[in-house]
């Protein structure tokens, strides 16, 4: 009998099935690997936007984590939205204690606007979580939260990826995906994306659609990335995969409510 390989996002419950834990959770088991939750908050939200968030205690963030860990064991980690200084203390408390690779999601606001993570607690996702990261994945209103590097054009991106690598994480994956669009164009012809530990670079392209409903992207992202390190790939390949899943997720984005509906994990 085969065990899966196993993946735990650390995240907070999108109830529209959209993004946080529910995104991740999907990805991980299209990629083929059993997924497993450690619930930071519960929001309520729609296509429309987030009404509603709750965070839950630190003890019951550290009961679920040390349940998962201690008997099932995992072979990767994502976090997601951590929304408070303390639980983001807590989780890199966790995540320092674990020898397997860690996609840390540095979450902020939602493509609606709504804060998912309080502005007193980017010191401590400077400092203590971002130390903890295999990989990095902010987009960049992230970039210029934590670092103050504004990233207009591609070219400022190597910048921006040596801003968030001082911060600690063994690699920065700096998305370019809300780059604006080619004056010449209608749509930006390509999500451009870098991946580097500061020696080795890699730059990633994949056509642009159009699509306007693109909810619980940068999850899914992050959870593709950790389930491809759970089963086994090096960052650079995990960082590709997963791409290639966001990117088809993305062009199979469907109408959900009278918002901005998710991406498809069943393409
Ligand atoms: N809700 C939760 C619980 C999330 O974790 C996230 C993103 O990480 C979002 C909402 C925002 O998703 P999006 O910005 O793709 O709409």
């Amino acid at each position: 009998m085969r065990t899966p390989p196993r993946v735990l996002t650390v995240a907070g419950s999108d109830s529209g099935g959209g993004a946080g834990i529910q995104a991740d959770l999907k990805t991980m088991l299209a990629l083929g690997t059993h997924g497993m939750s450690v619930l930071t908050a519960v929001t309520a939200q729609n296509s429309l936007g987030v009404h509603g968030a709750w965070e839950l205690p630190v003890e019951a963030v550290r009961a679920q984590f040390r349940s998962v860990v201690d008997d099932i064991g995992v072979q990767a980690v994502k976090t997601g939205m951590l929304s408070s200084p303390a639980l983001v203390t807590t989780v890199a408390e966790l995540l320092a204690g674990l020898r397997v690779p860690v996609v840390v999601d540095p979450v902020g606001v939602s493509k609606h606007g709504d804060a998912l993570l309080a502005a007193t607690a980017l010191d401590a996702v400077r400092t203590k979580l971002l130390p903890t990261a295999t990989v990095a994945t902010p987009n960049l209103d992230e970039v210029a939260q934590l670092t103050g590097v504004r990233v207009r054009e591609t070219a400022d991106m190597p910048r921006a990826a040596d801003a968030i690598l001082a911060l600690g994480p063994r690699w920065a994956l700096i998305k370019g995906g809300h780059l604006p669009a080619d004056p010449a164009r209608a749509v930006p012809v390509e999500a451009v994306d870098l991946l580097t530990d500061g020696t080795d670079e890699h730059w990633l392209r994949a056509p642009r659609h159009g699509n306007r409903h693109t909810h619980g992207t940068g999850c899914t992202l992050a959870s593709a990335i950790a389930a491809q390190l759970a089963k086994g790939d090096t960052v650079p390949r995990a960082v590709a995969a997963a791409k290639e899943y966001v990117t088809g997720a993305l062009a199979a984005g469907f109408r959900l409510g009278a918002g901005i509906g998710p991406v498809d994990h069943g393409w």
